[in-house]
């Protein structure tokens, strides 16, 4: 079966003001220059999601949220449904990131249920998995993942809709990055797994890989089997960057 077409998603976290959203406008501005052969996603915080779908019209740039709650609507301050994200226009959201495991004490059953509140709304849910530094060093890399890949995936969910992203926490914004060849192990470890939950149609389901990729090693990290496409940080804030990193696909 041929591997899926590629994404590369922008997770731009707690960065950006009305003015950023010119980045979007210029990235859009680059791809049509020179067209990519991989789908394009960004995700801003939830202040620019109205202003990013605004500038992103007819274009071939998708929109996602960062998080979403478990709930449709409700008694949550503060909190966004799935639901609301899909009203605005978006068309993915980001669940389990790292940091919203470690700064709000996420788990793999709140991630499932944020998961599965996604793709009952008809958003493509981004499920996060990655180890911790300690994890790697103590050989449990394939054990943590895999288990969290497991616990972490709706019963209801379907390849169309789901796409696990593996980040390394040790590699997300330090620059360091693990070995094509360790890319490649975890990448295959949940290649399995998901051909185990969902039989032939796991070999759709994207694979991205996340964790410091920058433009001058997109191109590698992005050849390593079952890896289908990249899910950027600090390097999607800018269209030049970012674009730099669509050229793996180019
Ligand atoms: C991320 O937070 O999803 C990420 C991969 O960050 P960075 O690219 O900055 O390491």
């Amino acid at each position: 079966m041929a591997a899926p077409k590629a994404l590369v998603a922008g997770n731009w976290k707690m960065n950006g003001l009305k003015a950023s959203v010119q980045e979007i406008e210029d990235l859009q501005k680059l791809i049509s220059e020179k067209n990519v052969h991989c789908d394009v996603l960004v995700c801003p915080p939830a202040t620019l999601l109205a202003h990013a779908i605004e500038a992103t019209k007819g274009s071939s740039i998708a929109i996602g949220g960062q998080d979403c709650h478990t709930a449709r609507a409700g008694a949550h301050t503060g909190d966004i449904s799935a639901e609301m994200l899909k009203d605005l226009g978006c068309s993915h959201v980001i669940v389990g990131h790292s940091e919203r495991r470690s700064d709000h004490g996420e788990d793999n059953d709140m991630v499932r249920a944020k998961a599965s509140a996604a793709q009952r709304e008809g958003l493509v849910a981004i499920i996060c998995v990655g180890e911790t530094e300690a994890e790697r060093d103590n050989g449990q890399t394939l054990a943590v993942v895999t288990e969290q890949v497991v616990a972490s995936l709706p019963e209801e969910a379907e390849a169309i809709n789901t796409i696990i992203a593996y980040e390394p926490v040790w590699a997300i914004g330090t620059g360091k990055t693990p070995t094509a060849a360790d890319v490649a192990e975890v990448h295959a470890a949940i290649r399995s797994v998901l051909k185990e939950r969902f039989g032939e149609s796991g070999d759709e389901v994207r694979i991205l890989y996340g964790g410091s990729v920058k433009p001058d090693n997109a191109a590698e990290l992005m050849a390593v089997e079952n890896v289908n496409g990249a899910l950027v940080g600090g390097a999607s804030l800018k269209a030049e960057s970012f674009y730099g990193i669509l050229q793996a696909y180019g």
